[in-house]
Formats: structure tokens, C-alpha cells, sequence
């Protein structure tokens, strides 16, 4: 589904030039759950920018569904784009819009017809137990449940990948467990395949089928989350 080959991202130019990936090579299943596990600083964050090219590579191949997406031109991206959903650490609402309008925001963009909308939000809305919620604005909502406005807000252009940038690390570990469950429940529901990046082990361990380890920007182990971490 997701094929990273040589990806190789630096920063800037010269003396200030920063390496934050190196020839990482990665290979992520349709339907699986992904995890990329590492430090601060390791690489976690631009690896998974360059997949919807959020960040453009400096070389290397990224190609989803078959497509490498680093050859196409502006058009051909954009429309690849949003079979691509992300979320992120901050959630990224839009605070004087309220949940229905930041969920309605992406099929807005693509000018779907007014009831088409209603109907895809409503839908959205049950399915992260927001219905309640509609009216209200971000700064009136619990971090959880601002998560699950990003997730609903992912969803509406029916991606078939959803990138997760450190989706929980910002709630308590009880909120990180409802979110997680609600990631694994769309997973199997729409067999949607999802890459998550996190620091937490028990983010890992609870929902990802199989993991890679980054380290200072380079993959140095992957597999199976049992075999990786639980080594006999
Ligand atoms: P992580 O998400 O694992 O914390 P990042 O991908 O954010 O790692 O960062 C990897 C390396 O690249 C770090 O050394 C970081 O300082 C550097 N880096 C990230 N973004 C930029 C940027 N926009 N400009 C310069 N350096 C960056
Ligand atoms: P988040 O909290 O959303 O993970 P970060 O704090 O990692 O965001 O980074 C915020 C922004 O700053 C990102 O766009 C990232 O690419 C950029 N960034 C991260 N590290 C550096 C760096 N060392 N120099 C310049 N920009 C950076």
C-alpha cells in the first residue's frame, strides 16, 4: 500500500544542512496499523510528512497505492491527497468553526452538493460519539473529543490511509485508550491501513500490527510488534 525507498529528507543548506532521514526503506501493508517508534528528534515526524509529502523529500521514492506520489505534478497530488487523512498532536481545528463546520470543512473544499454534506457529517458525528456536539465550538471540548473531531474530519474524504503525527501524546492515558480503540474500530470497519508515530510503547503494543524503530534517522528494526519487543 505505503512503499517508502531511499527516502532521504535534509534540512537547509551548507554548514546549517541537517540529515533527518537517511535512505529509510519501509514497506506498510493495505489494512495493517503501522507503527514508527523512536526519541524526540529521531526522524518520526518528517517521516511520516514525506508520506503525503507535507514534506518533500530530498530523494527517495514514496509511493502509495503504486503511485509515486514525488512524480506527480500539483493537480495529480492534490486529488492523491485526499485518499490521504492525517491527524495530529494539536488536533489543528479550526477554533472559530464550530465541530459540524471543521468535519464539513474538507468536502466543502471539493464543493459537495449541501445535503451530501449533511448527510456524510451526521454520519461522521455518531460515528465518533459527537452528536451531541455539533454545535459547539473547539476551546468548549475535552482534548479526546477534540481528537475525535480530527478523526471524524479525516474520514470525510474517505481516505484508504490515515497518518496519525503523535495523535495521543497530548491526552491523559486513559483519553489515549478511548482514542486508540476508535482507531482500531475504523480500522477494521473500513479496513483502512494506518500509520501512526508516537514515543509510547503502549501505543505501539496496544493497536499496531507491526512496528519500525527510528533512530537518528535511519529504520533499525522492524516486524511484528511481538517479535520486536518481546524477544525470547
Ligand atoms: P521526531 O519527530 O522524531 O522528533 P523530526 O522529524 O521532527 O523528529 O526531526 C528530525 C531531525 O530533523 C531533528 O534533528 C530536527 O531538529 C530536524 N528538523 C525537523 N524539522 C526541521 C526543519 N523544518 N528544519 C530543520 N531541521 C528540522
Ligand atoms: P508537533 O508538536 O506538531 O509535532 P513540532 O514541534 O515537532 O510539531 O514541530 C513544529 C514545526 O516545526 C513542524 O513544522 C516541524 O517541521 C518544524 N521543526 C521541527 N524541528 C525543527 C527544527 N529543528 N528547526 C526548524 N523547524 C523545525
Amino acid at each position: 500500500m505505503i512503499e517508502l525507498k531511499g527516502l532521504t529528507k535534509v534540512y537547509g543548506r551548507g554548514a546549517a544542512a541537517q540529515t533527518a532521514l537517511s535512505g529509510v526503506d519501509l514497506s506498510i501493508r493495505q489494512g495493517e496499523i503501522f507503527g514508527v517508534i523512536g526519541h524526540s528528534g529521531a526522524g518520526k515526524s518528517t517521516l511520516i510528512r514525506c508520506i503525503n509529502l507535507l514534506e518533500r523529500p530530498t530523494e527517495g521514492e514514496v509511493r502509495v497505492g503504486g503511485i509515486d506520489l514525488t512524480k506527480l505534478g500539483r493537480r495529480e497530488l492534490q486529488e492523491r491527497r485526499r485518499k490521504i487523512g492525517m491527524i495530529f498532536q494539536h488536533f489543528n481545528l479550526l477554533s472559530s468553526a464550530t465541530v459540524y463546520d471543521n468535519i464539513a470543512f474538507p468536502l466543502r473544499l471539493t464543493r459537495t452538493p449541501g445535503k451530501a454534506v449533511e448527510t456524510k457529517v451526521n454520519e461522521l458525528l455518531s460515528l465518533v460519539g459527537l452528536a451531541e456536539h455539533a454545535d459547539k465550538y473547539p476551546a468548549q471540548l475535552s482534548g479526546g473529543q477534540k481528537q475525535r473531531v480530527g478523526i471524524a474530519r479525516a474520514l470525510a474524504s474517505e481516505p484508504d490511509v490515515l497518518l496519525c503525527d503523535e495523535a495521543t501524546s497530548a491526552l491523559d492515558p486513559q483519553t489515549t485508550d478511548s482514542i486508540l480503540a476508535l482507531l482500531l474500530d475504523i480500522n477494521k470497519r473500513f479496513g483502512l491501513t494506518i500509520v501512526l508515530i508516537t514515543h509510547e510503547m503502549h501505543v505501539i503494543q496496544s493497536i499496531c500490527d507491526r512496528v519500525a524503530v527510528i533512530h537518528g534517522g535511519g529504520i533499525v528494526e522492524q516486524g511484528e510488534v511481538a517479535k520486536v519487543f518481546l524477544k525470547p
